[in-house]
């Protein structure tokens, strides 16, 4: 009996588990996780609701040091692609904002049960915990050390990056790829926060503001993205901002600041016209009035004391077309200076891995080592917030599990 050996009890391992399994019935298939269960990452995704995949799935929503082979290897996991592995499975979904999709359940464990479910009925073996050590290949065969030795005829790499190292992936991966002769690019923390000086915007923990987020390194914009900014003790995160992280190991000079912009559907004009009204609508009330209704309290009191405005107890009336025009500049333009992004700890994903050069884009077999196959994060691909990260495990993951199955014959 052919055996398929899969390191990786994560979103890709899984894909390619069942996807192998189902194109070759009659093959051994071995799932080994190092932790003490398989899937411990899925239930932590998109806040415990496991944002899946996205209907604008493209390659447009991926970064790699190799655009062109990028965009080679996701052609044929367009969203259908992953949608229709776990209705197959019988995961009903629903789509919310921006093509996101989502268990109909809104849990993320009942992504993990399909799945855990489909193994089952599919009678592979998962073995954890069961951390893979080495692998060596020799007469078409592979020799897999994880505390017992087990021979395979194919094994597909699994292993993830180094983000959320709690949740399984410490990037032992990348060590064994380059065992069987694979490179690897730079890699970074990346869909993760940004560590910014925050001396003069203390006390905004917690707070949440729907914003226009940009990224400058000097006077050149890196990219912008809206969404909800979270304020924290050590900087800014967010979707938005962990969005613009991506940009970051990209950038050729180091970025500088991240630029807010609270109001980006009005004119600078429009908003001083407002803040005018409202100077001479609570002329009588003391500055705490002035911006109570447009942005959170803290938020509000915060801009005021950067503008320069001074004491709160001052009445509205009192502020100078100067001042309201320097708050207006901070509404649209607050800047905050770049020290750098949080770590693995806190990433969602590894940017940078296995070169997609060396892997055959139609198979997500290695050019290098016949019969060793990668898929998932542990490649040099990574997507945006938004589901494009897991899309890209299932797709890659099933497109190896279906090439190993085929190569192998059984
Ligand atoms: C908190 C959080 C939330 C996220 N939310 C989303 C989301 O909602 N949508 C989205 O698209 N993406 C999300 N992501 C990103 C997404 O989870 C990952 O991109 C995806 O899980 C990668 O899948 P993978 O199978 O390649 O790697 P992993 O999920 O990291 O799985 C790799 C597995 O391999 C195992 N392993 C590693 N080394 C070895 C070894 N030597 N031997 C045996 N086993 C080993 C690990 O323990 C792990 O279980 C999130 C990430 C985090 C951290």
């Amino acid at each position: 009996m052919k055996t398929i050996l899969i390191v990786g009890g994560g979103a890709a391992g899984i894909a390619a588990a069942i996807s192998a399994a189902d194109a070759a019935p009659g093959a051994r298939i071995l799932l080994l996780e190092r932790l003490d269960r398989v899937g411990k990452k899925l239930l932590a995704t998109g806040n415990g609701r496991c944002n899946l995949t996205n209907q604008q799935a493209c390659a447009s929503h991926y970064h790699s040091s190799t655009p062109r082979e990028a965009a080679a290897v996701l052609r044929g996991m367009e969203p259908a692609a992953a949608l229709s592995f776990f209705e197959d499975l019988g995961l009903r979904w629903t789509q919310e904002d921006e093509g996101r999709i989502y268990p109909y359940c809104m849990q993320a464990s009942m992504v993990l049960d399909v799945l855990l479910a489909a193994l089952a009925e599919r009678h592979i073996e998962i073995v954890c915990p069961a951390p893979v050590r080495s692998i060596r290949a020799a007469n078409g065969r592979f020799d897999v050390d994880a505390g017992q030795h087990i021979s395979a005829d194919a094994v597909i790499l699994c292993a993830g990056g180094r983000a959320a190292p709690k949740l399984g992936s410490d990037g032992s991966g990348y060590a064994l790829a380059k065992s069987l002769g694979h490179s690897c690019t730079p890699l970074y923390p990346a869909l993760t926060a940004l560590c910014c000086d925050m001396r003069t915007s203390g006390g905004l923990k917690g707070i949440r503001a729907s914003a226009e987020v940009s990224i400058f390194s000097g006077e050149t914009c890196l990219g912008t993205r809206r969404g909800e900014v979270l304020f924290t003790e050590y900087g800014l995160s967010g979707i938005a901002v962990m969005d613009l992280s991506l940009l970051l190991p990209q950038a050729k000079k180091r970025p500088s600041f991240a630029e807010l912009d609270l109001f980006s559907d009005e004119e600078e004009a429009a908003l001083l016209r407002e803040l005018r009204t409202r100077r001479s609508r609570f002329a009588a009330a003391p500055l705490e009035r002035f911006l109570l209704g447009t942005v959170h309290k803290r938020l509000g009191f915060t801009l005021m004391k950067q503008a320069g405005f001074g004491a709160l107890s001052r009445r509205c009336e009192t502020l100078t077309d100067p001042e309201l025009a320097a708050l207006v500049r901070l509404l649209k333009h607050w800047r905050f200076s770049i020290t750098g992004v949080q770590g693995y700890g806190q990433a969602q994903v590894t940017f940078g891995g296995i070169p997609l050069s060396e892997i055959d884009e139609n198979t997500m077999e290695s050019k290098l080592c016949k019969g060793l196959y990668l898929a998932g994060e542990i490649l040099d691909i990574t997507g945006d917030c938004g589901g494009y990260n897991l899309h890209w495990a299932w797709c890659s993951g099933i497109r190896a599990g279906r090439a190993a199955a085929k190569e192998v014959g059984a």
